[in-house]
């Protein structure tokens, strides 16, 4: 699950009361480059995506490529895992896996047949950070590291660190800040990034897609290879994923099949366009069009982060 920003009260309030404009406004003026690419995104798309792919490749990718995540945020993400897995090793993809830590104890068993065949797995954190309501399988955000002092979020990680080592016996060397979007500002990710590396780290993808207009698909910061999530071609700021696009969106995969061919259009012309793309397994294991659209994508598809930067000579 990524931004908790919902997309059908965004698009409603054209004019945001004045609250929300000067909290905008104060994080504008925090982060100016974030800023800047906001604008470019909005109102020069195809700009946008031709920087992202000069990007890439300055970044030394020479193809395209894929990297696909699951958020693994509620019990009914844990209950369609394996069948999802299951489906997408079936057609070469082989899926990274964030879970929070009491998501993955409560799910034990079907996480650890998905790591018993080969996944790695993010840490997601600890403490839950969505309520499911078992009735109407509405999805409310709770817990966001930016409203919890440094202490606590970093004592969230440590335990999220130690269940994926107690239940599924690995250790996780790449990380997921719970919710996009809501843990960005400068001095927050510093400080992110500078203490997994003290947890012998080396990957995050814990940033949206402005990052990637910014820094390009990956960056390096205080040891730590960030990876930002990818965004639509049609709307480079958005994310491109269940959660926005399907959940909070007209609630059918039309549009994330529509997007996921955009891309592929642009993989299949030879562009060293890198497709970063989380989803959530419940929002799409009903979906088959989702899964044979994702298909499509194995011959691009990278198993983790560190293939990333080994195909971009980056290591
Ligand atoms: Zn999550």
């Amino acid at each position: 699950m990524g931004t908790k920003i919902n997309t059908r009260q965004r698009r409603v309030k054209s004019c945001p009361p004045r609250s929300q404009l000067l909290a905008r406004i104060t994080k504008a003026a925090a982060d100016p480059g974030l800023a800047g690419a906001w604008a470019l995104a909005r109102f020069f798309p195809k700009q946008s995506v031709a920087r992202n792919i000069a990007l890439c490749r300055r970044a030394g990718l020479r193809e395209p490529a894929f990297v696909l995540s699951f958020d693994c945020d509620t019990d009914a993400d844990s209950a369609v895992v394996g069948s999802v897995h299951a489906r997408l090793r079936s057609v070469g993809l082989s899926p990274l896996y964030a879970v929070a830590g009491e998501v993955l104890t409560a799910g034990a068993a079907a996480y650890r047949e998905v790591a018993h065949d080969g996944a790695i797995f993010l840490n997601h954190g600890f403490r839950r950070h969505a309520a499911l309501d078992a009735t109407s399988g509405d999805v409310t955000s709770t817990y966001f590291y930016g409203a919890t002092p440094t202490v606590e979020w970093q004592k969230d990680i440590r335990l999220g660190d130690e269940a994926i080592r107690d239940i599924l016996g690995q250790q996780p060397n790449g990380f997921r800040t719970p919710h996009f979007a809501s843990f960005e500002q400068p001095r927050e990710l510093q400080t992110l990034w500078q203490y997994l590396k003290t947890l012998g780290y080396s990957y995050s993808s814990s940033t949206r897609p402005l990052f990637t207009l910014r820094h390009g698909p990956f960056f390096h910061r205080d040891g730590i290879a960030e990876f930002p999530v990818s965004g639509c071609l049609s709307q480079p700021g958005q994310i491109i994923d269940s959660w926005g696009i399907i959940r909070n969106g007209d609630g059918t995969p039309k549009r994330l099949i529509a997007e996921l061919r955009a891309y592929l259009t642009v993989m299949e012309a030879g562009e060293p366009v890198f497709l970063n793309m989380y989803l959530d397994p419940a929002d799409i294991a009903d979906y088959e069009e989702v899964f044979s659209i994702l298909a499509s994508f194995a011959p691009y598809s990278a198993p983790d982060f560190a293939t990333i930067l080994a195909r971009a000579n980056h290591v």
